[in-house]
């Protein structure tokens, strides 16, 4: 192998560590932003459980208070038929009280049908409020698991680059331009190894001259199809 090659192989094995630490890194709020939605969206379901409860606990007020309506307006009417002189009064009286009892009875068996409906939405409420409560033990846990990856993978990152910096004065200057060059325009193995007589960047059949270029060491050899640096490997 030409001896420029190995540190140019050594520098591109960081640059792809760097560019696996990046794209992890990148990850991360993505993870972070799945976590906290998972805890906001219980948090929601808890709201809208207590909102349910209140409006039916309004309407049940409300109801309660129909009914004492409708009593007061039956001892109305009961207390005009006592004084009642003429019959059709006391008629007419008997049946509005008659129609009052009737709307005070519907609206009683209102206020028991919200009445289960109230322990429903009760044992409601306290479940979303455990699954609230299981939430944030566990959203600690993931938040300070995704704090720590962060720090580990930054640390990691920043050790790495600077061994990246360190590395490329070891590089033959020209070489480094021309696998910079490369690597700016394909991203990543900008120097690949010749494999079964191919490329193996781009994988298309070598000539026999860059094969013997790349096997005699003296020259470096290049992908004649996609320019690529070449070595094979020892
Ligand atoms: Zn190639």
């Amino acid at each position: 192998m030409h001896p420029d090659l190995p540190p140019l192989i050594e520098l591109q094995e960081l640059d792809q560590k760097i560019a696996r630490l990046r794209s992890e890194l990148a990850q991360l709020p993505v993870a972070k932003k799945r976590v906290e939605g998972e805890f906001e969206e219980a948090k929601q379901k808890l709201h809208k459980a207590k909102l349910e409860q209140q409006a039916s606990e309004l309407m049940r007020r409300q109801k309660e208070g129909e009914i004492e309506e409708l009593r007061r307006r039956l001892a109305r009417y009961q207390a005009q038929q006592l004084q009642a002189r003429k019959n059709e009064e006391y008629q007419a009286l008997s049946h509005e009280i008659l129609v009052v009892n009737g709307e005070v009875e519907r609206e009683e068996d209102n206020v028991l049908l919200l009445l289960e409906k109230a322990d429903v939405l009760q044992a409601n409420v306290k479940q979303e409020e455990q699954k609230v409560e299981q939430a944030e033990k566990e959203i600690q846990g993931k938040r300070k698991e995704l704090a720590d990856k962060e720090s580990r993978l930054s640390t990691l990152l920043g050790e790495t680059e600077k061994w990246r910096e360190a590395k490329k004065s070891d590089v033959e200057p020209a070489l480094f331009a021309r696998y910079q060059r490369l690597v700016s325009g394909r991203r990543e193995n900008a120097i690949v190894p010749v494999v079964h007589g191919g490329c193996g960047g781009c994988h298309m059949k070598l000539t026999r001259q860059t094969l013997l270029r790349a096997e005699a060491a003296a020259e470096i050899a290049f992908c004649e199809n996609c320019g690529r640096i070449l070595f094979v490997a020892p």
